[in-house]
């Protein structure tokens, strides 16, 4: 690579470094994606090998009558299913009668007024704070969190958490969200298998070492994890101190999915959920038959995930088939097979799933999104304020980088017209 190939570089191909690279190619800006994998999409990640297309990653368009990614998927000819998620119908009452569940949702509707309340404090506590003491519901009320947020409420910000947006309408695509993000992608400038490892911002042009030798760049987008800034997996020189601390109090919580064969499917309702367990936090969510399909997709998250994980991927199985033996009978081990498995939180490239804020840390959102100097900008979920955690609060990361980088190249092009 010559040292002066390009204007912007933009570190990661994820939502918000393919948002960010439209954004610059619209602008007639020589970009070019720098991407550590041999994919781009990041988190967002489809794989069909199974004959089905399975998001590993991202699956929800949550907000969708407001996410970028329903328009651009529907620009793309895909097929988008709008009926209501799991986690919005009545599930089946076997493992979880009727007068439990209405407990249960009396309980959690109890929990996130006290939350919201406690939010307006001038002080941020831990969204644990919240939880009645004692109640017999705490366990499920923190598995919700770690599906939310891959993390239990005792690490949850509750001003970051109460900052989120939802319309709760959600819809997915069913050829897969991921496709649909690497399909935005795939025309713009992007090296593949090139991590990046160094950003030196010392001289008047960006110095950006790569595992493939250096490039020189006038800007920088970068959008990887906060887990890798707060590892300094890039090292920046000068050093960005204000950045790495901010990263580390938004780390990514943890949670993975397991695809599962289910023979006689048909016995259940499509797209219901069922718990493998209601009176702990360390427990799956189950969501059979998604989209119909002769599937369980498993959903693990927290603690949980990082102990399966830390156990290898047979772990995963092994755990769901004891959860759901457990509610439906012996003879349900032999009607499942597992299919697909991704530990996002072994992940070398992500490290985790998404971000949350710690208690304390809800502001260094806007920090970890602030440029540095003209030259240095910084996008990805985490640095959303209110679509965090998500592709669509990605894409607007990428595309707010991107224009700041813009209106920075007039700054400097105005600069360099005035006469002396
Ligand atoms: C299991 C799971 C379920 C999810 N469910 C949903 C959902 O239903 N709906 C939803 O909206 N969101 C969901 N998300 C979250 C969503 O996937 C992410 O918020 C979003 O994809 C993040 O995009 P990003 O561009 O910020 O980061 P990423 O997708 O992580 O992109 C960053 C890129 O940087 C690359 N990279 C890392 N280090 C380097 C380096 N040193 N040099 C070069 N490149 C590097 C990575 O490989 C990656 O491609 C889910 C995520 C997971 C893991």
């Amino acid at each position: 690579m010559s040292e002066s190939d390009v204007e912007v570089v933009v570190v990661g191909g994820g939502a918000a470094g393919i948002a960010a690279a439209r954004r610059l190619q619209n602008a007639a800006v020589d970009c070019l994606l720098v991407e550590a994998r041999d994919r781009l999409g990041g988190r967002a990640w489809t794989v069909s090998d199974s004959g089905f297309a399975l998001d590993l990653g991202c699956g929800w368009l949550h907000s969708a009558d407001r996410n970028p990614w329903a328009t651009i998927a529907l620009e793309q000819g895909a097929a988008i299913d709008k009926s209501p998620p799991p986690w919005m119908r009545s599930g089946p009452a076997i493992g979880f009668p009727p007068a439990q569940r209405q407990e249960f949702n009396e309980a959690l509707e109890q929990f996130f007024t006290r939350l919201e309340q406690l939010a307006q404090d001038e002080t941020d506590v831990p969204a644990a704070s919240a939880l009645e003491p004692g109640s017999r519901w705490n366990g499920l009320i923190n598995a919700l969190s770690t599906y939310i947020s891959g993390a239990e409420w005792d690490r949850i910000s509750a001003k970051d958490f109460d900052r989120y947006a939802d319309s709760n309408i959600n819809w997915r695509v069913i050829a897969g969200l991921g496709a649909v993000v690497q399909r935005c992608g795939a025309s713009l400038p992007a090296t593949f298998d090139c991590r990046v490892v160094a950003i030196d911002h010392r001289g008047k042009r960006l110095r950006i070492e790569t595992s493939k030798g250096a490039i020189g760049a006038d800007q920088v987008i970068v959008t990887i994890p906060t887990t890798l800034i707060a590892a300094e997996q890039i090292s920046f020189t000068p050093a960005l101190a204000r950045k790495v601390d901010a990263a580390a109090g938004l780390p990514l919580g943890i949670d993975d999915k397991l695809f599962m064969s289910l023979d006689g499917a048909q016995e259940f309702d499509k797209d219901i959920r069922v718990f493998g367990r209601t009176d702990r936090a360390a427990t799956g969510a189950y969501h059979l038959r998604p989209f119909g399909r002769p599937l369980i997709e498993a959903f693990f998250g927290g603690k949980c995930a990082v102990e399966l994980e830390g156990k290898g991927e047979g772990a995963f199985f092994d755990f769901a088939v004891a959860e759901l033996v457990g509610v439906f009978g012996g003879a349900f081990a032999r009607r499942i097979k597992p299919v697909r498995i991704h530990p996002w939180g072994s992940d070398p490239f992500a490290r985790g799933s998404y971000s949350h804020a710690l208690p304390g840390f809800a502001d260094c959102r806007a920090v970890l999104a602030e440029p540095v100097d003209d030259r240095l900008f910084f996008a990805g979920e985490a640095c959303s304020t209110h679509d965090f955690s998500t592709a669509h609060g990605a894409w607007h990361t990428g595309v707010t980088a991107a224009d700041q980088v813009i209106a920075a190249r007039d700054r400097a092009a105005a600069a360099s017209a005035q006469p002396a």
